[in-house]
């Protein structure tokens, strides 16, 4: 068994929550790159052989060929920047064209002996207009080969075939995943490699709470909208936006209602994708995501997670290292390079902008920084009130209550708890949204669904009951601790049973908050001895580990223990004298705290007993009802406080 005193905004659901958002972006990204590189491939394939032969190409050629390795020619390739290729198997070269910042250039590039076949496949497979120069005795001829056009041919057919049943696939996998992208796209369109390309749907009024964030955006819709009138009147251009906050705050959000303001294709790309994929790869679709954002006239492009390949180069030493570099390198000479008649404006993300390359931040690069944060209760207000406005809500849920008790939360945590919420309500057969239904989400959000069938020993029950009514009790009768907002003992998750406090909200927190805070948390083995003597359990495990953790802070940080003000570094706290001298004025808030929770318990034993009792028949209170069984505060002896 395990307990403990939760406090609603202590526990988020983000880190989960984000991982599975993640899996399923990936998973639609994956699903839509497939659809977008073979349905792009069929078309493109006969449209790029009209539409610039090798001798028109020819002519914007620049003089000397760019020697390009091999990987970096078929990462390329594979990413449909490479026009043509000439193999050569008598020297085991080939050349052509490709891409790169708008241009097209020629090549070069070498290729292992007996290695044709395969490249001929390969590049064939990619959809790149191809020709052979065989060896003959009389030297290199140019040959069209008719072997390759039949295999060609019978590519081409191989890939219509295939993006039929990938595209079937894709929908079904998108639907099973929720299906946003296709579903979200009817005003857009997809063509390219794999991005996402669209006129998202979305606008400033579906973001919440990030007023503030949208202000400093609306000029930039404008501009997007009227770049002439910034032209012709010599304004600086946006280049670069960084939208920093932690995950699930919004920020891809902000960035596709910029693009669906101001009407125009949105393209993303992730940026952690690279990291561990080959070299090239990354700078190949960096190019080809600005080469199509800039052919698109105007345009967002978001890269996502941007300090996956921003960070510092100096920092850089892990291996994949070679891959995260080019690929920046890639994205700063795509910054550079824009041509003041397009308008494409970057909005990346990144929760950590100060590990990022100093190059990034340049003026002309990254240089406007828009905070997205978790919203505070103000603002989850407004993001619980647009998504329950969305649904049938019932009468008395209020939206600001909500917010009260979910601090610490982001909009994707909010979201997701309406979600939650929605679903109960559904199962439950009912029309709308009602409180119980919210409550059950919010438990279900940041402990686990109840474990309705999970058989309880009746003492292991008993002893969940007190233990919770010591937290309860204690956070109720202290006045610098916040009071409960319900306690029960319905086991979720890992947990047997749970009491619930308002998260913090607060700019500060003062020494007694922190202090009641510790007492409140060594409430729940205090309860134990008191029925158990000395003989008590295990539950207090995490209250311990919350309890040591804020009273450390408290020690060497805070400057709230009894070595007085100062900052300790976490190494100093390892061995010698001064890390002794923490781990003593630690161990003696902690048992001051506990000293001061069982004079409160031990005074109103009664209580205590009365509301383990309620707890075991009706298995969770809430905070009015706790107030009404608790009674009177006992007589102040808060030695926290120094009162008497
Ligand atoms: P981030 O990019 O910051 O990780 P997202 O923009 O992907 O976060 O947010 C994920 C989802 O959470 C959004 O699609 C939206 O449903 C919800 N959400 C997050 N923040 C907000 C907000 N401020 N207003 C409304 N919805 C939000």
């Amino acid at each position: 068994m395990s307990t403990s005193t939760t406090t609603a905004g202590s526990r988020r659901s983000g880190a989960s929550g984000r991982t599975r958002r993640n899996v399923t972006r990936a998973l639609a990204a994956l699903a839509l790159s497939s659809v977008g590189v073979v349905a792009a491939s069929f078309a493109s394939s006969f449209a790029k052989a009209a539409a610039a032969s090798p001798e028109q190409v020819a002519l914007q050629q620049t003089a000397s060929p760019t020697t390009l390795p091999l990987s970096e020619l078929l990462a390329l390739a594979r990413h449909g920047d490479v026009r043509t290729a000439r193999l050569d198997t008598a020297s085991d070269a080939v050349t052509g064209t490709f891409r790169t910042g708008g241009h097209v250039r020629a090549y070069t590039s070498a290729y292992p002996a007996g290695y044709g076949a395969r490249l001929t496949e390969q590049l064939l497979a990619d959809r790149v207009t191809l020709s052979a120069v065989a060896a003959t005795s009389s030297g290199s001829t140019d040959v069209s080969l008719s072997v390759l056009a039949t295999a060609s041919l019978l590519v081409v057919l191989w890939l219509a075939v295939a993006a039929r049943r990938r595209r079937t696939g894709a929908a079904q996998r998108a639907g099973r995943f929720g299906g946003s992208q296709s579903a979200a796209s009817p005003a857009g369109f997809a063509k390219g490699h794999g991005e996402q390309v669209e006129v998202p749907p979305t606008r400033f009024n579906d973001v919440a709470g990030l007023e503030e964030a949208v202000e400093s955006l609306t000029e930039l819709v404008d501009y997007l909208k009227n770049p002439e009138k910034y032209q012709s009147a010599g304004a600086d251009l946006p280049r670069g936006f960084l939208l920093v906050g932690p995950p699930g705050t919004g920020k891809t959000l902000l960035a596709r209602a910029v693009a669906g303001e101001a009407g125009v294709p949105f393209f993303a790309i992730g940026a952690s994708e690279f990291v561990e994929s080959y070299v090239g790869v990354g700078a190949a679709r960096v190019r080809s995501l600005f080469d199509r954002a800039r052919e698109a006239g105007s345009a967002i492009v978001f890269i996502d997670e941007l300090d996956a390949i921003g960070r510092s180069r100096s920092s850089h030493s892990a291996p994949g290292n070679e891959e995260r570099e080019s690929t920046l390198n890639q994205l700063l000479v795509e910054m550079d390079g824009f041509a003041t008649s397009a308008s494409v404006v970057v909005l990346a993300a990144t929760n950590r902008p100060d590990i990022l390359d100093h190059a990034l931040l340049r003026p002309g690069r990254f240089d406007r920084q828009i905070a997205v944060p978790n919203p505070d209760r103000r603002g989850r207000t407004h993001i619980l009130g647009l998504y329950l406005h969305r649904r049938h809500v019932a009468p008395g849920v209020d939206p600001a209550v909500l917010s009260a008790r979910t601090a610490g939360f982001s909009g994707a945590d909010l979201a997701n708890l309406v979600n939650t919420a929605a679903l109960l309500a559904v199962r439950a057969g009912k029309e709308s949204i009602s409180s119980s239904e919210l409550e059950e989400a919010l438990a279900t959000v940041a402990l686990g669904p109840a474990r309705k069938s999970a058989v309880v020993a009746a003492q292991d029950r008993r002893i969940t009951a007190w233990h919770e009514a010591g937290h309860a009790l204690v956070g109720l009768w202290l006045e610098h601790a916040a009071d409960p907002i319900s306690v029960s003992i319905v086991p979720r998750g890992q947990t047997g049973g749970v009491t619930w406090f308002p998260g913090q909200d607060d700019m500060f927190l003062s020494r007694r908050q922190a202090t009641a805070q510790l007492a409140v948390a060594m409430a729940g083995r205090v309860a134990e001895e008191l029925l158990l003597g000395d003989d008590f359990t295990q539950g207090a495990a995490q209250d311990f580990r919350a309890a040591t953790d804020l009273a450390r802070r408290m020690v060497t940080e805070y400057g709230m223990g009894s070595m007085g003000p100062g900052f300790v570094l976490p190494e100093e706290t390892h061995i010698g004298v001064l890390a002794e001298r923490v781990h003593a004025s630690v161990q003696s808030l902690l048992e001051e705290a506990h000293a001061c929770a069982r004079d409160l318990l031990v005074q109103r034993r009664d209580v205590l007993e009365r509301i383990a009792d309620r707890l075991l028949e009706d298995e969770t209170l809430d905070g009015a009802t706790l107030v009404v069984l608790a009674g009177r505060r006992p007589p102040e002896h808060d030695r926290l406080t120094g009162a008497a």
